[in-house]
């Protein structure tokens, strides 16, 4: 930094490799020694290390040169109070799983859950790059309050379902809640709530549609559960004499495109897939959740080539079991290469866009996603001096095959540092860890 450079900024970056993910430049090129200059959360000059350390006089470097910085990571669909349950059941089929095993203890569900499974799910997700998740459960004011004390974003939902919960009667309540929440948030700069239909069998087509006309209302994404199974597919024929996605259709989802997140997709043939891709409604993949509740490998390559917008995401800690974005990223890729029999399907580059750019496009949070002058100062590092990262020849190719999380070094949101060297500067992690603790005696005991 030199002392006499011109313009005053926050914070400088040097980055020992920088992947900026700049969504103008279609061959994405990964940069050496360069450098960011953040000013009030965001990015205000990337370039050469040397050029841009004499431009900006910094009240604080940061010296990654011994790291691969890339943009913070959006998980574009959790549960993240399901951290709670993680590993409390394993090895079950969907159904099962849900109704046996998911669904009992979520009938005791608390506002404390809601809020210490948030914190902890954050806490795990700044360790592992993530930046912005998308969110559907119950309490969501409480996973609110956990996004805003961890310093992380996120897009919030209340997820309605047809039948009554903890949180709502009925899914007129649910709307009225969803409608309560933006209101409550809509001036948060990184809290933001949206509409979320839990599935269409779980609710119904008309109940799609009206809250799909709140979240048109509100100018917010919608999300949902689709085709997630053949089990949901032989239960919305039984129900409505047609398949998840002619529900949705029915419910006008299609039309709506671009505001629709559409979550797992896992059971579609070959004319939806058209369908989907034909009208501009994003798709999340989840292939661990995917994986291990054995509901199948998703069309993903399928609807690549189709030119549908794909993001990707961890689904709750109970079916997966961590929200570690690197984990999903290596699955996505691996799962696409053996679902098609063609290790061609999903390179490298088109998964990091997925976990970047293409979240960020399906949360309509387009400052996020990338590293450019004007967006976000979000990132993660990843440490390149650990034995699994060696040697370095392609920067995106390590990111999404070799990386695991645990060569994460630092994580940052808005410009400020909310993960560093192992330690958490905004959250009482000890404390966490003791009601952690507690709360997982108390589940346990009444599972048992
Ligand atoms: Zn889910």
């Amino acid at each position: 930094m030199s002392e006499h450079a011109p313009f005053p900024c926050d914070t400088l970056v040097r980055c020992g490799w920088l992947l900026p993910q700049d969504r103008s430049d279609p061959d994405r090129a990964a940069l050496r020694d360069h450098g960011l200059a953040l000013r009030e959360g965001r990015v205000v000059q990337l370039g050469p290390w040397d050029a841009l350390s004499s431009c900006w006089r910094a009240a604080e470097t940061l010296d990654l040169s011994g790291c691969l910085v890339l943009p913070g990571l959006v998980n574009a669909h959790t549960h993240a109070s399901m951290t709670l349950f993680r590993g409390l059941a394993d090895d079950l089929p969907l159904m099962q799983w849900l109704t046996e095993r998911i669904w009992p203890i979520e009938k005791r569900l608390t506002r404390e859950m809601v809020r210490l499974g948030a914190l902890l799910a954050c806490a795990e997700m700044l360790a592992t790059g993530t930046t912005c998740f998308a969110d559907m459960y119950l309490y969501e004011d409480e996973v609110a309050r956990a996004v805003d004390a961890s310093g992380m974003r996120a897009v919030l939902s209340e997820g309605i379902l047809g039948t009554p919960t903890k949180t709502y009667d009925t899914p007129e309540e649910a709307c009225e809640l969803a409608r309560a929440h933006h209101a409550a948030w809509q001036d948060h700069p990184r809290v933001r709530f949206c509409v979320a239909a839990h599935t269409v069998y779980t609710t119904s087509v008309e109940i799609a549609a009206r809250s799909l006309a709140v979240a048109r209302d509100l100018d917010a994404p919608w999300m949902i559960h689709l085709a997630e199974s053949a089990q949901e597919t032989e239960r919305c024929v039984e129900r409505f004499g047609m398949r998840p996605l002619a529900c949705l259709e029915r419910a006008g989802v299609l039309e709506e495109g671009g505001r629709c997140l559409l979550v797992h997709c896992v059971d579609l043939d070959a004319d939806e897939q058209a369908r989907l891709a034909a009208s501009g409604a994003h798709v999340c993949h989840n292939p661990r959740s995917n994986f291990k509740l054995a509901n199948g490998l998703a069309p993903m390559a399928g609807l690549d080539a189709l030119g549908a917008n794909l993001c990707l995401g961890t689904d709750g800690a109970a079916s997966n079991n961590g929200l570690n974005m690197f984990a999903e990223m290596g699955a996505a890729a691996l799962g696409a290469k053996a679902r098609e029999l063609d290790p061609t399907v999903l390179p490298a580059q088109r998964v990091l866009d997925m976990a970047t750019l293409g979240g960020a496009a399906a949360l309509a949070w387009p400052e996020l996603g990338s590293l450019a002058p004007g967006g976000a100062a979000d990132l993660t590092a990843l440490d390149l001096s650990r034995p699994g990262l060696l040697p370095l020849y392609n920067p995106t190719s390590h990111a999404v095959y070799a990386a695991h999380g645990g060569e994460v070094r630092l994580t940052m949101v808005a410009g400020r540092a909310l993960y560093r060297d192992g330690t958490f500067p905004d959250l009482d992690y000890p404390a966490l860890l003791r009601e952690t603790e507690s709360m997982r005696d108390w589940i346990a005991a009444r599972v048992a």
